[in-house]
């Protein structure tokens, strides 16, 4: 399952993490939402795989610990979306496609 790309429509934001956005339903530690709006993550798919990490040319994820999440314990988390620059490599790299970028979305 890929993140929803509809997500800022089907989707409420329930809370902020580090700056951005977080797109519900959120039931920790199980269930974490998505983060982040322009470069938005869906913590549920993620499984730290951690490519977007090493190709981001501008470096807009850290990792942050999810503890006791099902799929992984740690999470790319789109902390600098600001600077993205819309190259899509964080798309084009995901293996489970969990990564959507999108410049005219907005919280
Ligand atoms: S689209 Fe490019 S610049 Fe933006 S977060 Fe992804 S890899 Fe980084």
């Amino acid at each position: 399952m890929a993140i929803d790309p509809n997500f800022d429509e089907n989707r409420e934001a329930v809370d902020e993490h580090d700056g951005h956005a977080v797109w519900g339903p959120v039931d920790e530690p199980d269930q974490l939402g998505i983060h982040g709006t322009h470069v938005a993550v869906d913590f549920d798919i993620c499984l730290a795989d951690g490519a977007c990490l090493e190709d981001c040319p501008v470096d807009v994820f850290e990792w942050v610990d999810t503890p006791g999440h099902p799929e992984s314990e740690i999470k790319a988390d789109p902390v600098s979306e600001a600077q993205c620059i819309d190259c899509m490599l964080c798309v084009d790299v995901c293996p489970v496609d969990a990564i959507d970028v999108d410049a005219s979305r907005s919280a």
